[in-house]
């Protein structure tokens, strides 16, 4: 048996839950901070919202979620679980395929019950500053705090699981500082009542822009959707909605409240809506700039996990979570990425979507869609990845070995023209990453059913089939599949 180390595991949403249950089976003595007074970090829902609706302000009290009030998942239920502890349905739960948020945070403090880690999670205890006690070796200092008290202890490992989903990245908008109109982040969107006959536009591309669109459009007047496009886009009004449309990028803001988009349409708006993704922030951490944030890449980390020079006594969990790709209807069925070029797409099998999905006219030539990927799955492997590393029985390269992989793949990313902040993208159709993931701990590679589902879901959000939800088979699909 290797060693049995401490670790201290920051933060216990679901990555943190699952790197506790990990680390315990590899016989590590884990501790979970958690600063709220409940596990499940995004999926517990708060209705408050932050003062700055923006996020600019460092001094603001933040809150963690994200979710709004009718939030249901993006993923069905059967891609949510983790590989030998499926999110099955639960007596008088949602029995839904794609159920509502609170069905998943009951999942979560099952697993937390059942795997006994709960008991590990110290509540109302916020993890302040992790720094290496000395630059020769690899122990950790962990200062925390209580309502009553600061608390230093020194721990072998720490595994950051603090979540990337909470710290609003707002779009730059030439000319919104004298733009008179209100600015929101999704961040701080909870329910549509507050956008009531209001001419809104909301920027973005992602999963959130998709939903909260739809939801505002019910009591809004106008809704107007805006995202950059590859190739010039002509504004166009959505199928099935007599009060969305789709636009180009914004060009600028100004004075007057005029909002100017790419394609020459303007519109006077009241609100501007950023639903524009998040910046991965990391305030606790004190690594005298080994590790670094910055324009989203969080480096350097071999595979998004590990940064080499700290390897691995820190790790982190959850990085790559984005996939960006645009949808082309004239180049056939086939998403570009900027990473990877144009892939193949297949559409759900005939017949497996039906009534009343919008059609694909609103997409015009191309489309840019983002979206999440089998989050809880991935970060299931990373942390089997970390846990056996730390017990000796998965051995890394050495650290010049691991950087020079890092720099490799930022060098194919300048070489591509590649912005930096798309360093943690993964492939949209390609699940490459999780099965070099599972081949290290010696696992086979995802069942295709549950990849070939998420594409299925990722093309009804680029087609625009808003009923998906409830429409797609998720059943059939796993039939077909097979
Ligand atoms: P979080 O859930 O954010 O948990 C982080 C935890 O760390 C929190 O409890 C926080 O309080 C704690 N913490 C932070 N800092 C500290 C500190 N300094 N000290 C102590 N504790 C700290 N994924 C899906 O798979 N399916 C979906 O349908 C889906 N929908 C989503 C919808 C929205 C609106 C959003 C924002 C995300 C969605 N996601 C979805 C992605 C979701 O974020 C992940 O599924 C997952 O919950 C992330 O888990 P996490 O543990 O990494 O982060």
């Amino acid at each position: 048996m290797g060693p049995c180390l401490k670790v201290a595991v920051i933060g216990a949403g679901a990555a943190g839950l699952i790197a506790a249950r990990e680390l315990q089976r590899e016989n590590h003595r884990v501790t979970i901070f958690e600063k709220a007074d409940q596990l499940g970090g995004t999926w517990v829902f708060d209705p408050q919202v932050e003062a700055d609706q923006l996020g600019l302000d460092s001094n603001r009290e933040i809150v963690h979620s994200s979710l709004y009030f009718s939030l249901r998942t993006n993923l069905p239920r059967q891609l949510m679980g983790f590989s030998d502890y499926p999110f099955g349905i639960r007596e008088n739960g949602d029995r839904r395929n794609f159920p509502r948020h609170e069905e998943v945070l009951r999942f979560l403090n099952d697993f937390a019950r059942e795997f006994g880690i709960t008991e590990l999670i110290r509540f109302g205890t916020e993890v302040v500053r992790v720094e290496r006690v000395d630059l020769r070796n690899d122990e950790w200092v962990v200062e925390s705090r209580t309502n009553e008290s600061n608390r230093e202890e020194v721990f072998e490992a720490v595994v950051v699981c603090n979540g990337h989903n909470t710290q609003p990245q707002a779009a730059n908008l030439p000319g919104i500082e004298k733009w008179p109109g209100e600015q929101v982040h999704s961040h701080n969107y909870r329910h549509p009542k507050l956008y009531q006959n209001q001419v809104l536009v909301m920027i973005g591309n992602g999963p959130s822009a998709f939903d909260i669109s739809r939801e505002i459009a019910t009591v809004a007047k106008e809704v107007h959707l805006s995202s950059r496009s590859p190739q010039h886009l002509q504004v166009s009004k959505l199928d099935n909605h007599h009060n969305i449309w789709q636009h180009s990028k914004i060009v600028n803001v100004c004075e007057d409240g005029t909002v100017a988009f790419e394609d020459g349409s303007y519109v006077h708006a009241d609100t501007i809506f950023h639903c524009t993704g998040y910046k991965y922030n990391f305030p606790f951490l004190k690594t005298n700039g080994i590790v670094s944030v910055e324009d989203k890449r969080v480096g350097p980390l071999y595979k998004h996990v590990f940064p080499p020079k700290l390897a691995p006594s820190l790790s982190f969990i959850g990085i790559p979570e984005r996939i960006e790709g645009c949808w082309n209807s004239s180049a056939g069925r086939a998403i570009y990425c900027p990473l990877w070029g144009w892939a193949a797409l297949s559409l759900p099998p005939e017949g497996l979507l039906s009534g009343r999905g919008a059609g694909t006219t609103q997409l015009a030539e191309q489309h840019i869609v983002r979206f999440g990927g089998i989050t809880f799955l991935l970060m299931e492997l990373q942390s089997k990845w970390i846990a056996g590393v730390l017990s000796g029985k998965l051995l890394l390269p050495s650290k010049e070995e691991m950087l020079a992989d890092v720099q490799q793949h930022y060098l194919q990313m300048e070489e591509s023209q590649i912005p930096k902040h798309h360093t943690h993208l993964l492939n949209p159709f390609e699940f490459g990453y999780m099965h070099w993931l599972a081949a290290q701990v010696g696992l086979p590679p995802p069942d295709q059913r549950l990849t070939q589902i998420f594409s299925q879901i990722v093309m009804c959000f680029i087609l625009g089939k808003e009923s998906f939800r409830d429409e797609l088979d998720i059943e059939s699909l796993t039939r077909v599949a097979a």
